[in-house]
């Protein structure tokens, strides 16, 4: 039986779709393409801060930037005065450029080169301290102004992870700050967990909250908590998500590929987005009493959050072109204009779900379903943007156009290269005039 998991209904795409612009772009861009849509992003940062005041918590939401490279992004937390997260001097650079004001970054990842530090200090960045060395290089960098920085708490419940401070590390880092007096302002704390589970978040959050009043008796400022991103999204709906996992297995794949359900992005979330952010202030850290909300109103604690993919839910598809089709027995090989470079989900041993849609041109009839997997312009037998075998409404054709939908989040660009010396996939930004779709690339 097929198996299907189309994305979740979104009129705004289905009109584009239906408007003739994309066959447009791909015929003028000669090659594949992101399309962005940056009014989505408006809307779910707007989610995100409704839900803070709602739950009557002060808090700052920093855009993880590593999610998507787009420059319309940067631009769009600019305009919104919203903040983002960066690890990186090409990052930090790219969002002051894009107008996002140097104290509104903050700065992750592990062992920041000095450099990254001392432009991140000079520009008043909040810098995420990841290791007592790094605290060292940053409070010896001579600053004229107090460096801000927060303390990267080690996860407890995610011992494999290798981020963040120990319990011991961080008491060190306490008093590190203490002695350095002026030179540093400490901020608080943060942490960034994988997975996707509210609990385990506020939880932790609520650990540091009491480590904020703690260090305030050092004379530290310890004002505010950072809960990282991990927001999940959800992709598609629950009935057809539950049967896929109970059901999917080699028969589904071309050259009868296995996964494990465990191999994939759980692409069904119930609560996800904003609503995660809200069940994680409802919620009590270690299950009683107090909501994580009420904490950290009592504590006079800021709540800071660093999504990446839940910001970009919805604001962007990806765009081949259809260059052959070819029979197996019982299936088809579709092959693409563009590789699975530009699916990073199929680079984690995995797949990435969401169905793509199949745009024929107006008026051809549908010849009856067509199972087929979806491979890329490469010599590579593994570079296959879909091993599953689609159920395609009709037999595509050579000049048809697959849409994979909701690629913004960390799917477009992470992995892209120009492997084949293939030009890498152009970005077009979509801004809504009333009905009209109008277009402009990215950069
Ligand atoms: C990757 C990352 C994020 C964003 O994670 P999402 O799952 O995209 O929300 C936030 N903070 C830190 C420190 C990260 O490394």
């Amino acid at each position: 039986m097929a198996l299907t998991l189309p994305a979740h209904p979104d009129p705004l795409a289905d009109r584009l779709h239906a408007s003739g612009l994309l066959p447009e772009l791909a015929h003028g861009l000669g090659g594949p393409f992101h399309y962005l849509l940056p009014e989505r992003f408006d809307a779910n940062l707007a989610a995100f801060r409704t839900a803070l005041t709602e739950a009557d918590v002060e808090g700052r939401v920093y855009y993880a930037k590593k999610a998507n490279k787009a420059a319309v992004f940067m631009d769009r937390c600019a305009a919104a005065g919203a903040g983002a997260d960066v690890a990186s001097l090409g990052e930090l650079r790219d969002a002051l450029g894009h107008g996002v004001r140097g104290e509104d970054l903050v700065v992750t990842g592990p062992a920041k080169t000095d450099q990254l530090l001392r432009v991140a200090a000079r520009q008043g960045a909040l810098i995420a301290v990841d290791a007592l060395d790094e605290l060292d290089r940053l409070l010896a960098l001579g600053s004229e102004r107090p460096v801000r920085v927060l303390l990267r708490r080690y996860p407890p419940t995610q011992p494999r992870s290798r981020f963040g401070l120990d319990d011991g590390q961080l008491h060190e880092a306490l008093d590190r700050c203490a002695a350095a007096g002026d030179t540093v302002r400490m901020e608080g704390f943060s942490f960034h967990l994988s997975g996707y589970e509210v609990q385990p978040r506020a939880d932790l959050a609520g650990e540091l909250v009491e480590l904020c009043l703690k260090a305030r008796v050092l004379g530290l400022q310890a004002d505010r908590v950072s809960i990282g991103g991990g927001f999940p999204v959800d992709y598609v709906r629950a009935d057809d998500w539950h049967a896929f996992l109970a059901e999917q297995g080699p028969g589904h794949y071309h050259a009868q590929k296995a996964f494990a359900a465990s191999d994939f992005y759980p692409y069904h979330f119930p609560v996800a987005g904003a609503d995660a952010l809200r069940a994680i202030l409802a919620a009590s850290p270690g299950g009683t009493g107090a909501s994580l909300a009420e904490r950290l109103r009592q504590a006079g604690v800021m709540l800071l959050l660093e999504p990446g993919r839940a910001l970009l839910d919805r604001a962007g598809s990806s765009v081949f072109r259809i260059q052959g089709v070819k029979d197996r027995p019982g299936y088809g090989i579709v092959t693409v204009d563009g590789t699975s470079l530009s699916l990073s989900e199929q680079w984690f041993a995995s797949e990435y779900l969401p169905e793509p849609v199949l745009l024929t041109e107006p008026g051809r009839d549908a010849s009856g379903p067509y199972p087929a997997c979806v491979g890329g312009a490469s010599c590579l037998d593994s570079d296959l943007l879909t091993w599953r075998k689609i159920a395609f409404p009709t037999r595509p054709r050579p000049g048809d156009l697959l849409v994979y939908p909701n690629t913004a989040g960390y799917q477009m660009d992470s992995n892209e290269s120009q492997f084949h010396e293939l030009p890498l996939p152009s970005k077009v930004v979509i801004d809504h005039d009333g009905d009209r779709p109008r277009w402009r690339l990215d950069r």
